[in-house]
């Protein structure tokens, strides 16, 4: 109480609140000359380096990018601005925004509808799932946008990648036409291939969200890498590598680290293949890798599903869910790159 009125009392200076408190604390230590450098601090004016709110149609736009590219992080922020409108009272956007943010979306989940076209956009508009976006197979130069890409989308479904689950919270998903699969007399899925010209949509727009979210290519997945035991999609004919040669999006091995693990993978699983073991040493490393994933010991059908979403999404010509030498010189090249940090 009686700092307060002694504030009050030095009513010409209206910010002396902060710095006359922090005298009092500084006064502990003797060295600093902070009575110096706070004007120096308040002189500032802290608006001069915000960047400008733009009114458009009654919509506020703020269309600065602010990331720090040393931190490598997230903090970009540009867009329309979704405020309140409390009644009677005025949202003021003076101080927008604080340097303290980053963006939700932090995942990118690709996928294929199962369906054509026409039935695609009409199960993912009327129906209990949904998409951010729908790449469609019609050769013209349109992406249909479903949902915002600041809503949660219901794309993902129980799903997990390291530390994260229900990857619906944060990601943006993208659904691509595609009639999916079919099963031979062998039982062995064959999967329709995907056109060039969808795939120059696709990846140009996964570029585009990428680079706008800076979203880590080791989040740039599909649905099968996030659900591995429920999902196939967007399946082994998807050119993940293209993607990543071509647009320098998403994860891809370096053929050199493969070739340097191979010869010790063929030996691993030639005198190995069964042991307990290394049948952990496996799921281990898948779930270093990111998938979610039992360490069982034992070659269970959730550990051949994880390697056949794997296979799909890194070494699709063959996708049988069996560990062979290339398989598991791909997984580890890429924990050597792609070390969580
Ligand atoms: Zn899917």
């Amino acid at each position: 109480m009686r700092k307060t009125l002694y504030i009050i009392g030095l009513s010409t200076f209206v910010f002396s609140c902060t710095s006359r408190q922090n005298v009092k604390k500084n006064t502990y230590k003797p060295k600093t000359p902070t009575t110096q450098a706070k004007p120096a601090v308040q002189t500032k004016p802290p608006v001069a380096q915000k960047p400008k709110v733009v009114s458009d149609h009654g919509v506020d736009f703020f269309t600065t990018n602010i990331a720090d590219p040393t931190k490598n992080d997230n903090t970009a922020s540009y867009g329309s601005i979704v405020s309140a409108k409390p009644g009677g009272y005025k949202v003021v956007k003076t101080f927008f925004p604080a340097v303290a943010q980053n963006f939700r979306q932090r995942y990118l989940i690709l996928h294929y509808t199962a369906l054509a076209d026409d039935k695609s956009v009409t199960v993912l508009t009327q129906q209990a799932v949904s998409a951010h976006y729908l790449v469609n197979n019609a050769g013209d130069n349109e992406i249909y946008q479903l949902v915002d890409e600041n809503k949660r989308a219901y794309h993902a479904g129980v799903s997990a990648w390291r530390n994260d689950k229900n990857l619906n919270d944060n990601s943006i998903g993208i659904e691509i036409v595609n009639t999916g699969y079919t099963t031979d007399s062998t039982g062995k899925r064959i999967f329709a291939p995907f056109s060039d010209e969808q795939v120059k949509k696709v990846a140009a727009l996964v570029k585009d969200i990428v680079t706008r979210y800076q979203i880590q290519p080791t989040n740039v997945l599909g649905h099968s890498d996030i659900a591995p035991t429920r999902k196939q999609d967007p399946g082994p004919m998807f050119p993940w590598k293209k993607l990543y040669d071509e647009y320098q999006v998403g994860m891809w091995y370096d053929e050199a680290a493969k070739q340097t693990y191979l010869a010790t993978a063929q030996a691993d699983l030639a005198a190995r293949y069964n042991d307990a073991s290394f049948i952990f040493l496996i799921q281990t490393s898948l779930q270093k890798f990111g998938y979610a994933l039992d360490l069982s010991g034992q070659w269970d059908d959730a550990t051949k599903k994880t390697i056949e979403a794997f296979q799909y999404h890194f070494r699709p010509q063959n996708y049988d869910g069996i560990m062979d030498a290339e398989t598991w010189a791909i997984l580890q090249a890429l924990n050597q790159k792609y070390t969580v940090k």
